[in-house]
Protein backbone atom coordinates (compact mmCIF):
# COMPACT_ATOMS: atom_id res chain seq x y z
CA UNK A 1 0.00 0.00 0.00
CA UNK A 2 1.45 3.19 -0.92
CA UNK A 3 2.07 5.57 1.90
CA UNK A 4 1.31 9.20 1.87
CA UNK A 5 4.55 11.59 1.87
CA UNK A 6 6.36 12.70 4.84
CA UNK A 7 5.56 16.03 6.53
CA UNK A 8 9.13 16.70 6.37
CA UNK A 9 8.92 19.52 8.83
CA UNK A 10 6.87 17.53 11.56
CA UNK A 11 9.56 14.51 11.47
CA UNK A 12 12.22 17.10 11.98
CA UNK A 13 10.77 18.69 15.00
CA UNK A 14 9.11 15.73 16.25
CA UNK A 15 12.73 14.19 15.89
CA UNK A 16 15.01 16.56 17.51
CA UNK A 17 12.98 17.39 20.22
CA UNK A 18 12.57 13.83 21.39
CA UNK A 19 16.52 13.34 20.50
CA UNK A 20 17.37 16.56 23.27
CA UNK A 21 14.78 14.62 25.41
CA UNK A 22 15.65 11.54 26.02
CA UNK A 23 19.61 11.81 25.13
CA UNK A 24 20.75 15.26 25.89
CA UNK A 25 19.00 15.83 29.10
CA UNK A 26 20.35 12.79 30.94
CA UNK A 27 23.29 13.79 29.42
CA UNK A 28 23.53 17.52 30.82
CA UNK A 29 22.13 15.80 34.28
CA UNK A 30 24.90 12.87 34.54
CA UNK A 31 27.60 15.67 33.45
CA UNK A 32 25.99 19.22 35.11
CA UNK A 33 22.89 18.28 37.21
CA UNK A 34 20.02 20.83 37.33
CA UNK A 35 19.29 22.81 40.31
CA UNK A 36 15.86 23.10 41.93
CA UNK A 37 14.52 26.38 40.19
CA UNK A 38 14.91 24.44 36.67
CA UNK A 39 13.24 21.43 38.04
CA UNK A 40 10.59 23.81 39.64
CA UNK A 41 10.09 25.70 36.31
CA UNK A 42 9.98 23.03 33.85
CA UNK A 43 7.19 21.47 36.71
CA UNK A 44 4.99 24.82 36.18
CA UNK A 45 5.35 25.10 33.08
CA UNK A 46 4.23 21.38 32.60
CA UNK A 47 1.11 22.02 34.15
CA UNK A 48 0.69 25.73 32.66
CA UNK A 49 0.93 24.50 29.03
CA UNK A 50 -0.49 21.52 29.29
CA UNK A 51 -3.11 22.94 31.05
CA UNK A 52 -3.66 25.41 28.20
CA UNK A 53 -4.65 22.99 26.02
CA UNK A 54 -7.47 20.92 28.49
CA UNK A 55 -8.77 24.92 29.60
CA UNK A 56 -8.11 26.57 26.29
CA UNK A 57 -7.48 24.70 23.31
CA UNK A 58 -9.99 22.21 24.41
CA UNK A 59 -12.63 23.13 26.63
CA UNK A 60 -12.67 26.53 25.65
CA UNK A 61 -12.18 26.37 21.82
CA UNK A 62 -13.43 23.43 20.51
CA UNK A 63 -16.12 22.52 22.73
CA UNK A 64 -17.22 26.15 23.70
CA UNK A 65 -17.77 24.88 27.42
CA UNK A 66 -17.86 27.99 29.50
CA UNK A 67 -16.86 31.66 28.57
CA UNK A 68 -13.53 33.36 29.25
CA UNK A 69 -12.11 37.09 30.02
CA UNK A 70 -9.99 38.46 26.96
CA UNK A 71 -7.22 38.17 29.94
CA UNK A 72 -7.79 34.47 30.36
CA UNK A 73 -8.01 33.72 26.71
CA UNK A 74 -4.08 35.51 25.91
CA UNK A 75 -2.72 34.21 29.20
CA UNK A 76 -4.12 30.21 27.49
CA UNK A 77 -3.57 31.11 23.92
CA UNK A 78 0.13 31.46 24.75
CA UNK A 79 0.09 28.53 26.92
CA UNK A 80 -1.43 26.53 24.45
CA UNK A 81 1.39 27.23 21.59
CA UNK A 82 4.36 26.84 23.96
CA UNK A 83 3.32 23.05 23.60
CA UNK A 84 3.89 23.47 19.88
CA UNK A 85 0.46 21.28 18.84
CA UNK A 86 -0.25 23.78 15.74
CA UNK A 87 -2.84 27.09 16.39
CA UNK A 88 -6.06 27.08 18.09
CA UNK A 89 -7.81 27.06 14.83
CA UNK A 90 -6.13 24.31 13.72
CA UNK A 91 -6.59 22.15 16.58
CA UNK A 92 -9.83 22.63 17.45
CA UNK A 93 -10.46 22.31 13.91
CA UNK A 94 -9.44 18.83 13.83
CA UNK A 95 -10.69 18.26 17.04
CA UNK A 96 -14.32 19.04 16.10
CA UNK A 97 -13.82 16.58 13.10
CA UNK A 98 -12.40 14.12 15.68
CA UNK A 99 -15.76 14.08 17.53
CA UNK A 100 -18.12 14.77 14.78
CA UNK A 101 -16.21 11.57 12.79
CA UNK A 102 -15.00 9.31 15.94
CA UNK A 103 -13.81 6.40 14.78
CA UNK A 104 -14.48 6.61 11.13
CA UNK A 105 -10.77 5.66 10.03
CA UNK A 106 -11.48 8.28 6.65
CA UNK A 107 -12.48 11.24 8.44
CA UNK A 108 -11.36 10.85 11.85
CA UNK A 109 -7.77 13.02 11.61
CA UNK A 110 -6.83 10.80 14.72
CA UNK A 111 -8.70 7.75 14.32
CA UNK A 112 -8.19 4.91 17.23
CA UNK A 113 -9.19 2.61 14.77
CA UNK A 114 -6.24 2.58 12.55
CA UNK A 115 -3.91 1.53 15.81
CA UNK A 116 -2.41 3.41 18.58
CA UNK A 117 0.88 4.98 17.09
CA UNK A 118 -1.57 6.10 14.26
CA UNK A 119 -3.76 7.91 16.77
CA UNK A 120 -0.74 8.78 19.27
CA UNK A 121 1.72 10.47 16.38
CA UNK A 122 1.81 9.21 13.13
CA UNK A 123 -1.46 11.01 11.75
CA UNK A 124 0.80 13.66 12.04
CA UNK A 125 3.45 12.94 10.28
CA UNK A 126 2.40 12.13 7.33
CA UNK A 127 -0.12 14.10 4.60
CA UNK A 128 -3.15 12.18 5.67
CA UNK A 129 -5.47 14.75 5.89
CA UNK A 130 -3.90 16.68 2.88
CA UNK A 131 -6.91 18.68 1.37
CA UNK A 132 -8.44 19.52 4.29
CA UNK A 133 -5.83 20.95 6.49
CA UNK A 134 -6.15 24.40 5.98
CA UNK A 135 -10.03 24.08 5.76
CA UNK A 136 -11.46 25.91 8.60
CA UNK A 137 -15.13 25.97 7.52
CA UNK A 138 -16.10 24.19 11.04
CA UNK A 139 -14.65 26.98 13.24
CA UNK A 140 -16.65 30.26 11.83
CA UNK A 141 -16.69 31.27 15.15
CA UNK A 142 -13.08 30.79 16.37
CA UNK A 143 -12.54 32.94 13.28
CA UNK A 144 -14.19 35.90 14.96
CA UNK A 145 -12.24 35.23 18.14
CA UNK A 146 -9.28 38.02 17.93
CA UNK A 147 -7.09 36.07 20.31
CA UNK A 148 -7.26 32.92 18.27
CA UNK A 149 -7.42 34.70 14.94
CA UNK A 150 -3.86 36.67 16.42
CA UNK A 151 -2.29 33.51 18.13
CA UNK A 152 -3.02 31.74 14.58
CA UNK A 153 -1.40 34.84 12.46
CA UNK A 154 1.29 35.09 14.66
CA UNK A 155 1.41 31.13 15.39
CA UNK A 156 5.63 31.08 14.86
CA UNK A 157 6.92 33.89 16.33
CA UNK A 158 4.64 32.87 19.64
CA UNK A 159 6.25 29.26 20.02
CA UNK A 160 9.61 31.07 19.43
CA UNK A 161 9.21 33.84 21.58
CA UNK A 162 7.21 32.41 24.47
CA UNK A 163 9.54 29.27 24.40
CA UNK A 164 12.92 29.77 24.29
CA UNK A 165 12.67 33.72 25.54
CA UNK A 166 10.44 32.47 28.76
CA UNK A 167 12.90 29.48 29.14
CA UNK A 168 15.92 31.81 28.43
CA UNK A 169 15.76 34.65 30.39
CA UNK A 170 14.51 32.81 33.41
CA UNK A 171 17.62 30.79 32.29
CA UNK A 172 19.70 33.80 32.24
CA UNK A 173 18.45 34.72 35.68
CA UNK A 174 19.22 31.55 37.33
CA UNK A 175 22.95 31.72 35.93
CA UNK A 176 22.86 28.93 33.30
CA UNK A 177 20.98 29.82 29.66
CA UNK A 178 21.12 26.22 28.20
CA UNK A 179 19.69 23.88 31.14
CA UNK A 180 16.85 25.94 31.71
CA UNK A 181 16.05 25.87 27.92
CA UNK A 182 16.92 21.89 27.95
CA UNK A 183 14.64 21.01 30.97
CA UNK A 184 11.57 23.41 31.18
CA UNK A 185 11.67 24.17 27.66
CA UNK A 186 12.56 21.21 25.38
CA UNK A 187 12.23 18.30 27.39
CA UNK A 188 8.68 19.87 28.71
CA UNK A 189 7.57 20.18 25.35
CA UNK A 190 8.16 16.74 24.74
CA UNK A 191 6.28 15.41 27.95
CA UNK A 192 3.22 18.01 27.30
CA UNK A 193 2.93 16.13 23.79
CA UNK A 194 2.76 12.93 24.94
CA UNK A 195 -0.12 13.29 27.82
CA UNK A 196 -1.67 14.96 25.10
CA UNK A 197 -1.30 12.48 22.72
CA UNK A 198 -2.13 9.65 25.25
CA UNK A 199 -6.21 11.30 25.28
CA UNK A 200 -6.41 10.46 21.45
CA UNK A 201 -4.58 7.36 21.95
CA UNK A 202 -4.39 5.15 25.12
CA UNK A 203 -7.78 6.78 26.31
CA UNK A 204 -9.33 5.41 23.12
CA UNK A 205 -7.83 2.11 23.61
CA UNK A 206 -7.64 1.18 27.83
CA UNK A 207 -10.25 1.80 30.35
CA UNK A 208 -13.96 1.50 30.96
CA UNK A 209 -16.93 2.55 28.73
CA UNK A 210 -19.72 3.45 31.57
CA UNK A 211 -22.13 6.05 29.48
CA UNK A 212 -21.65 4.70 25.68
CA UNK A 213 -20.05 2.14 23.67
CA UNK A 214 -21.10 3.82 20.23
CA UNK A 215 -17.46 5.17 20.12
CA UNK A 216 -13.69 3.92 21.31
CA UNK A 217 -13.85 6.48 24.21
CA UNK A 218 -12.48 5.11 27.77
CA UNK A 219 -12.49 6.88 31.08
CA UNK A 220 -9.64 5.96 32.38
CA UNK A 221 -8.61 7.37 36.91
CA UNK A 222 -4.83 6.59 35.86
CA UNK A 223 -4.79 8.64 32.63
CA UNK A 224 -7.35 11.47 34.17
CA UNK A 225 -4.00 11.91 37.10
CA UNK A 226 -1.28 12.08 34.06
CA UNK A 227 -3.74 13.96 31.68
CA UNK A 228 -5.14 16.95 33.81
CA UNK A 229 -8.26 15.51 34.38
CA UNK A 230 -9.30 14.34 30.41
CA UNK A 231 -9.02 10.99 31.39
CA UNK A 232 -12.91 10.59 31.74
CA UNK A 233 -12.87 10.43 27.79
CA UNK A 234 -15.93 8.09 27.54
CA UNK A 235 -17.94 10.56 29.60
CA UNK A 236 -16.18 13.40 27.31
CA UNK A 237 -17.10 12.53 24.24
CA UNK A 238 -20.78 11.81 24.38
CA UNK A 239 -21.37 14.74 26.73
CA UNK A 240 -18.98 16.90 24.79
CA UNK A 241 -20.55 20.07 25.66
CA UNK A 242 -20.14 19.87 29.92
CA UNK A 243 -16.72 21.78 31.23
CA UNK A 244 -16.45 18.97 33.01
CA UNK A 245 -14.72 15.64 32.21
CA UNK A 246 -14.83 14.11 35.70
CA UNK A 247 -18.08 14.98 36.83
CA UNK A 248 -17.48 13.36 40.45
CA UNK A 249 -16.28 16.07 42.95
CA UNK A 250 -13.52 13.42 43.65
CA UNK A 251 -12.53 12.53 40.20
CA UNK A 252 -9.41 14.40 39.66
CA UNK A 253 -9.80 16.81 36.89
CA UNK A 254 -7.70 19.80 37.76
CA UNK A 255 -8.47 21.59 34.57
CA UNK A 256 -12.31 21.39 35.39
CA UNK A 257 -11.59 22.99 39.32
CA UNK A 258 -9.30 25.86 37.07
CA UNK A 259 -12.50 26.86 35.14
CA UNK A 260 -14.61 26.67 38.46
CA UNK A 261 -12.17 28.38 40.35
CA UNK A 262 -11.45 31.27 38.50
CA UNK A 263 -15.74 31.89 37.78
CA UNK A 264 -15.22 32.43 41.40
CA UNK A 265 -13.11 35.87 40.36
CA UNK A 266 -15.47 36.53 37.22
CA UNK A 267 -12.75 35.54 34.74
CA UNK A 268 -14.26 32.96 33.84
CA UNK A 269 -18.41 32.38 33.10
CA UNK A 270 -21.63 30.41 31.44
CA UNK A 271 -19.84 26.69 32.58
CA UNK A 272 -22.05 24.38 31.20
CA UNK A 273 -22.63 21.16 32.53
CA UNK A 274 -24.94 18.09 31.41
CA UNK A 275 -28.24 17.78 32.93
CA UNK A 276 -28.23 14.86 36.23
CA UNK A 277 -30.76 12.94 34.45
CA UNK A 278 -29.57 12.69 30.95
CA UNK A 279 -26.35 11.19 33.03
CA UNK A 280 -27.51 8.98 34.76
CA UNK A 281 -29.71 7.81 32.42
CA UNK A 282 -26.74 6.93 29.72
CA UNK A 283 -25.09 5.47 32.67
CA UNK A 284 -28.02 2.99 33.12
CA UNK A 285 -29.06 1.84 29.83
CA UNK A 286 -25.38 1.04 29.50
CA UNK A 287 -25.61 -1.36 32.84
CA UNK A 288 -28.25 -2.81 31.05
CA UNK A 289 -26.85 -3.75 28.54
CA UNK A 290 -24.12 -4.89 30.00
CA UNK A 291 -26.60 -7.35 31.62
CA UNK A 292 -27.77 -8.04 28.72
CA UNK A 293 -24.48 -9.40 27.10
CA UNK A 294 -23.74 -11.34 30.38
CA UNK A 295 -26.94 -13.46 30.79
CA UNK A 296 -26.57 -14.36 27.34
CA UNK A 297 -23.78 -16.56 28.66
CA UNK A 298 -25.74 -17.90 31.40
CA UNK A 299 -28.11 -20.86 31.05
CA UNK A 300 -31.48 -19.39 32.16
CA UNK A 301 -30.65 -16.59 30.24
CA UNK A 302 -34.50 -15.53 29.15
CA UNK A 303 -35.78 -15.91 33.31
CA UNK A 304 -32.37 -13.29 33.96
CA UNK A 305 -33.05 -10.41 31.31
CA UNK A 306 -36.95 -10.60 32.14
CA UNK A 307 -35.63 -9.82 35.53
CA UNK A 308 -33.09 -7.51 35.01
CA UNK A 309 -35.59 -5.85 32.90
CA UNK A 310 -38.33 -5.36 35.19
CA UNK A 311 -36.01 -3.82 38.05
CA UNK A 312 -34.10 -1.44 35.37
CA UNK A 313 -38.12 -0.22 34.18
CA UNK A 314 -38.74 0.22 38.13
CA UNK A 315 -35.23 2.29 38.71
CA UNK A 316 -35.93 4.13 35.24
CA UNK A 317 -39.50 5.48 36.58
CA UNK A 318 -38.63 6.21 40.21
CA UNK A 319 -35.72 8.35 38.32
CA UNK A 320 -37.53 10.34 36.39
CA UNK A 321 -39.88 10.81 39.24
CA UNK A 322 -37.19 11.81 41.30
CA UNK A 323 -36.35 14.28 38.71
CA UNK A 324 -39.50 15.88 38.04
CA UNK A 325 -40.05 16.75 41.43
CA UNK A 326 -36.31 18.54 41.96
CA UNK A 327 -37.79 20.48 38.74
CA UNK A 328 -40.66 21.51 40.00
CA UNK A 329 -38.60 22.63 43.71
CA UNK A 330 -35.76 24.09 41.73
CA UNK A 331 -38.95 25.79 40.14
CA UNK A 332 -40.68 27.12 43.51
CA UNK A 333 -37.07 28.53 44.57
CA UNK A 334 -36.88 30.53 41.67
CA UNK A 335 -40.42 32.18 41.94
CA UNK A 336 -39.45 32.78 45.62
CA UNK A 337 -41.55 30.14 47.14
CA UNK A 338 -38.99 29.07 49.85
CA UNK A 339 -41.16 29.37 52.94
CA UNK A 340 -44.70 28.39 51.68
CA UNK A 341 -46.46 25.64 52.40
CA UNK A 342 -46.03 24.69 48.78
CA UNK A 343 -42.72 24.62 48.57
CA UNK A 344 -42.19 22.77 51.84
CA UNK A 345 -44.01 20.14 50.43
CA UNK A 346 -42.27 19.85 47.63
CA UNK A 347 -38.94 19.61 49.20
CA UNK A 348 -40.62 17.06 51.54
CA UNK A 349 -41.78 14.99 48.49
CA UNK A 350 -38.30 15.17 46.83
CA UNK A 351 -36.38 14.18 49.23
CA UNK A 352 -38.67 11.16 49.55
CA UNK A 353 -38.34 10.51 45.94
CA UNK A 354 -34.77 10.64 46.01
CA UNK A 355 -34.60 8.12 48.55
CA UNK A 356 -37.14 5.54 46.63
CA UNK A 357 -34.84 5.96 43.94
CA UNK A 358 -31.58 5.62 46.11
CA UNK A 359 -33.29 1.84 47.47
CA UNK A 360 -34.42 1.03 43.95
CA UNK A 361 -31.03 1.59 42.60
CA UNK A 362 -29.86 -0.50 45.69
CA UNK A 363 -32.06 -3.19 44.60
CA UNK A 364 -30.71 -2.84 40.88
CA UNK A 365 -26.86 -3.50 42.11
CA UNK A 366 -27.90 -6.00 44.20
CA UNK A 367 -29.92 -7.83 41.65
CA UNK A 368 -27.02 -7.37 39.49
CA UNK A 369 -24.54 -9.19 41.31
CA UNK A 370 -26.12 -11.58 42.81
CA UNK A 371 -26.64 -13.23 38.52
CA UNK A 372 -23.09 -12.01 37.37
CA UNK A 373 -20.49 -11.24 39.86
CA UNK A 374 -21.24 -14.59 42.02
CA UNK A 375 -21.69 -16.71 38.99
CA UNK A 376 -18.07 -15.52 37.96
CA UNK A 377 -16.49 -15.58 41.33
ZN1 LIG B 1 -13.10 16.89 22.93
ZN1 LIG C 1 -11.42 11.37 21.61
Amino acid sequence: MNKPPLIITNVIVFSALTLLALVGTPIWAIMYGFDWIEIGTAIFLFYFTGMSITAGYHRLWSHKTYDAHPVIRCILAVGGAMTVQNSILHWSSDHRVHHRHVDVNDEDPYSAKKGFWYSHMGWMLREHKAKRFVDYSNCKDLQKDKVVMWQHNHYLPIVLIANFGITGFLGWLNGDILSMVLLAGVTRIVLVHHVTFFINSLAHIWGSRPYTDTNTARDNHLLAFFTFGEGYHNYHHIFEYDYRNGIKWWQFDPTKWMIKGLSYLGLTSKLRTCPEERIEKAKLEMQLKYAQDKAILLPNTEEIIARMEKEYEELVQRMSDFYAAKKRLMNAKKKNLQKTYESLELDFKCKELKKNFEIQKQKWRSVYSFYFEQQTA
